[in-house]
């Protein structure tokens, strides 16, 4: 699909628009002058909070369905975090909507009617506290991770129930055009889960053979795929795709991988992936009669994305692979703009396409730090710090686009130390591998 001439900065604003006029439309529907009584407004209050969670409940089926506007708009990794603090906001608006409706009652002298109705809204509220606190938690409680994807599916029913509840409950509550809204919610919130369930799996995928499986580092593999059907889409320098790993034997897996190789090199692609948990520990079992499904490319983090100012990389450990990918780019179009790249890992041993990176051409820069040196190391030492960026990189940091790609709180420094170095925000480029 070829994506709108629209400039990024309006389309977002459009959508922003577009948001939170849903979210604040139906609260001003309210005949906020009928309210006389504090039970009323307590009453009114609550609906409020209830009409707010619903669309925004309805706007993160929308928000996760992969939509390339999306992320051309915003880059998936960040709607993916907007769509973990949202998923808060609504469970804190239907619980403050239970609770100012139940004290709305109480205060006007009234009982809880018994009606399935609000039992429907019970298992709706209760559902979407497990499965909020399943999103947020099942990391520490080492639950498979495909498992908690499939719980998380299960949330579109809290659509589909709240629905129900609103309509049986709160529709005579509602003008007419509201209900025309709410039914309109509905049928955005069912097309986004079609095109996610439906459409990407169906029609959006490509199958690759697996050509070569082959360690990088003594903890990274580095696998090679080439399409065995239709083309994969052509993707930027930096992007990423989700790749599934049919392997006999072995239980399929989802997971986001940057695509390391350049697009100079289609139709091959190759990932970088290191063994870093329960799936990834297992990547060096791949076989090349294994078969790869991929799906993308997604994100912006690429250097094509901005003007062709020199470039400031800094990468930690496995953050190199996006940066591989512009780095091969650059280097395969014969793009001599200057290029600095920081990268910083334990140890020498842990230095990923080393070799490669020794062979650039001048205009390539790089510089290695290490926190756990050999006694021999001769370079910097320690960890990347707003010092070490201004001593190596001070002559590009007035225009440079700076990619900044690591372990979390390598990047939180980093970030915060370019903007002591006055690096303004928008020359800064970032991307986290945890979403
Ligand atoms: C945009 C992007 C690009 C990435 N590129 C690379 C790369 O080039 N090379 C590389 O080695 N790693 C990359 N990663 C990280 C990689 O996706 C995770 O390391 C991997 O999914 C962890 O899986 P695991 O089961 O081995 O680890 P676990 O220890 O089981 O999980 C570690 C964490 O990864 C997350 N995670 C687990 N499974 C998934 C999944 N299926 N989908 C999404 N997140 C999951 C969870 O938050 C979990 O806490 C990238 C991540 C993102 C978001």
């Amino acid at each position: 699909m070829r994506l709108p001439a629209m400039p990024r900065t309006a389309g977002r604003a459009v959508f922003l628009i577009v948001f939170a006029g849903a979210i604040a439309g139906p609260v001003a529907c309210i005949d906020w002058n009928a309210v006389h009584t504090p039970a009323q407004w307590l009453y009114n209050l609550g609906r409020s909070a209830a009409l707010m969670g619903f669309v925004i409940l309805c706007f993160q089926v929308v928000l996760t369905c992969r939509w390339k506007l999306l992320d051309y708009l915003f880059a998936i990794d960040r709607i993916t975090n907007f769509h973990k603090r949202m998923g808060i906001l609504v469970t804190v608006l239907l619980t403050t909507h239970v609770f100012l409706i139940l004290s709305a009652i109480k205060s006007s002298g009234q009982t809880l009617p018994d009606s399935w109705q609000i039992d429907v809204g019970e298992v709706t509220l209760a559902l979407l506290w497990v499965t909020v606190v399943l999103a947020l938690t099942f990391d520490m409680f080492g639950l498979d991770y495909n498992i908690w994807r499939l719980s998380h599916k299960t949330a579109l029913l809290l659509v589909v129930l709240g629905f129900i509840h609103s309509r049986f409950i709160g529709f005579q509550l509602l003008n007419t055009r509201l209900v025309v809204f709410w039914w309109i919610l509905l049928a955005v919130a069912a097309l986004a889960a079609a095109y996610r369930n439906i459409v990407i799996p169906l029609f959006l995928r490509r199958r690759c053979r697996i050509d070569s499986i082959l360690p990088q580092t003594h903890d990274t593999f580095t696998l090679s795929f080439k399409p065995v059907e239709k083309a994969i889409r052509q993707h930027k320098p930096g992007q990423f795709m989700w790749l599934t790993l049919k392997r006999p034997g072995r239980k399929s897996e989802t997971h986001p991988f940057t695509i390391a190789s350049s697009p100079t090199a289609l139709p091959a692609l190759q990932v970088t992936i290191k063994q870093s948990g329960n799936y990834t520990n297992t990547i060096g079992l791949t076989r090349t009669t294994d078969t790869a499904i991929i799906e993308g490319p997604y994100g912006r983090f690429s250097m094509l994305n901005y003007p062709a100012t020199p470039l400031l990389f800094i990468a930690g450990g496995v953050g190199i692979t996006p940066v591989m990918s512009m780095i091969r780019y650059l280097r395969d179009t014969g793009d001599n703009r200057r290029v600095i790249l920081l990268y910083g890992n334990k140890t020498a041993d842990d230095i990923i396409f080393k070799d490669e990176l020794n062979t650039l051409a001048s205009n390539f820069t790089i510089t290695h730090i290490l926190s756990r040196p050999s006694p021999d190391w001769s370079g910097p030492k320690g960890h990347i710090t707003g010092e070490l960026i201004g001593e190596h990189a001070q002559s590009i940091l007035h225009n440079a686009e700076v990619f900044l790609c690591g372990p979390p709180a390598m990047m939180d420094k980093i970030i915060a130390a370019l903007k002591q170095l006055a690096v303004p925000a928008a020359r800064v480029h970032y991307e986290r591998f945890t979403i």
